[in-house]
């Protein structure tokens, strides 16, 4: 029996959703989205322990047993991983997210009676199914498993097309006749049809199928909250539908592409050109010493942050050397592109850990004209998104991205290791320009010795 009045589960359904909401608007700034990110816990929380007081359940042992193992598993995971490896993590999450939705609307078929609650179980099913095998491969390229370029096959396009058909077949069988073994073909097209959707897309654009995957995991989960008739499922879903939405179109905005041409533009041949070939041309490389002299000399210095600054863990001598040239009275300030690192807002959260002032922290848009007028662009751990490919080279991976201007500066200083590319695999012609000057070694030792020589000034 119930051990709370319908009135009662409604109240604590609406304290869940009010507390997602919340916590969206807490994660839209790095200041406040540590508490967002608590206050969705929270309700989360709150919407699980009212499932246990509101229904009869049965199976509760093994629920539990299945929580306890979810939770073993998981809060080591978040708790260890790197905040670089964080996108995968949250693409493997979201895929689970999306796997349970089908699994459940698979289990739930039995119970469909009405032709809406079929729809609901249909869409839970194919689309859940394409989130979580398409979260698993968006995984294993961010993790390195496999090629982070886009994969593609002879044909790939047409047995896309027939795919699609059948799948759009089965699920009207599926709403017709109700029959478990259609549904689970169903999943096997949802689950095929996720690595078809996935597999051509390469380098910069993983991230935003993250977010686009996301998105569907929230359509599912809002779908079965029709399937469960759970009220929170259904909120909190489409919450999480639409927010991934809007986060999957201001990327793509970002990145200058259409969604369209992100996930079909390798059939086009578009996205797999470019070189990956390390080339062996002359470039110039100085010493740390000669770095300080250059930033010594600078009246305006940009600094351009990467996915090399957070895998260097250097965010905090990157400040200590911001505030010693300030200190000499440089100007210096942060150009932040949108996609930087390797996920949204990576940089942002990276220097905020270093307490670099919000105001120095400069996007695209606002630090690009100023380029011309910088002595220094000191590129730390960044690549692709100074790469001048993204305007010049048709067929390149990212072309059509918006770049930070960095090679209109007087100079640009490099710090990486190696000439190695960076995450669309690509070779970046700014290194070989003649007031280029490449500083190589791990950008936390390098930033130590140019902050100890910039003292000694
Ligand atoms: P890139 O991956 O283009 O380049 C990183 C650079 O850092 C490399 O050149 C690497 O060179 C250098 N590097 C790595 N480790 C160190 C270290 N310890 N010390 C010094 N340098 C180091 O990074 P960007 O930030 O320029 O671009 C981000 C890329 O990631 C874009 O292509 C973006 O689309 C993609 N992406 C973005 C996501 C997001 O949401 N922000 C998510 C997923 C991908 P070397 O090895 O020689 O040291």
């Amino acid at each position: 029996m119930s051990m709370i009045t319908p009135e009662v589960e409604a109240l604590l359904y609406l304290f869940a959703a009010v507390a997602f909401i919340l916590a969206l608007k807490g994660l839209s700034s790095p200041k406040s989205a540590r508490r967002g990110n608590l206050i969705g816990a929270l309700g989360a929380l709150v919407g699980i322990v009212t499932v246990f007081l509101a229904e009869e359940l049965r199976n509760i042992g093994w629920i539990l047993l299945v929580i306890g193992l979810g939770t073993v598993l998981s809060v080591p995971a978040s708790r260890m991983v790197k905040m670089t490896q964080m996108p995968q993590l949250v693409a493997l999450f979201n895929g689970v997210g999306g796997g349970a939705a089908a699994i459940v609307a698979l289990l739930e078929l039995q119970a469909a009676n009405t032709l809406g609650f079929l729809i609901a179980v249909a869409f839970t099913i194919f689309i859940g199914s394409i989130s979580f095998s398409g979260s698993v491969i968006t995984f294993a390229k961010l993790q390195e498993l496999m090629t982070t370029r886009p994969v593609v096959f002879k044909g790939q396009q047409y047995v896309m097309i027939a795919l699609t058909i059948l799948s759009l077949a089965g699920a009207v069988l599926v709403v017709t006749q109700g029959e478990f073994l259609l549904a689970t073909a169903l999943m096997v097209a949802g689950l095929i049809m996720g690595l078809l959707v996935v597999l051509p897309v390469g380098g910069a654009d993983v991230p935003i199928v993250i977010s686009l995957l996301n998105a569907m995991t929230g359509l599912a989960v809002a779908a079965s909250g029709l399937v469960l008739n759970n009220t929170l499922l259904l909120v909190g879903g489409t919450l999480v539908g639409a927010s991934g939405t809007i986060l999957t179109r201001a990327m793509a905005m970002a990145m200058g592409r259409s969604v369209a041409n992100i996930i079909f533009g390798a059939f086009k041949g578009g996205s797999t050109a470019g070189s990956t070939e390390v080339s062996d041309r002359p470039v110039k490389s100085g010493s740390p010493e000669d770095v300080a002299i250059l930033l010594g000399y600078a009246q305006r210095v940009i600094v351009v942050p990467g996915y090399g600054l957070a895998v260097a863990q250097a965010q905090h001598t990157m400040y200590e050397l911001a505030k010693a040239l300030e200190a000499k009275g440089i100007e210096v300030v942060f150009g932040i592109h949108p996609v930087a690192g390797r996920m949204p807002g990576h940089m942002n959260v990276l220097l905020a850990e270093a307490n670099v002032p919000y105001e120095v922290l400069q996007e695209m848009d606002e630090v690009n004209p100023q380029f011309k007028n910088a002595d220094v662009c000191l590129v730390v751990g960044a690549n692709d998104v100074v790469n001048p490919a993204a305007k010049t080279t048709p067929g390149s991976p990212i072309y059509g991205m918006p770049i930070l201007n960095a090679g209109d500066a007087k100079q640009v200083v490099f710090l990486k290791r190696s000439m190695r590319p960076g995450f669309a695999g690509i070779e970046n012609e700014l290194l070989y320009e003649p007031n280029t000057t490449l500083l190589f070694g791990d950008a936390k030792d390098t930033l130590t010795k140019v902050l100890t020589s910039v003292k000694s000034l």
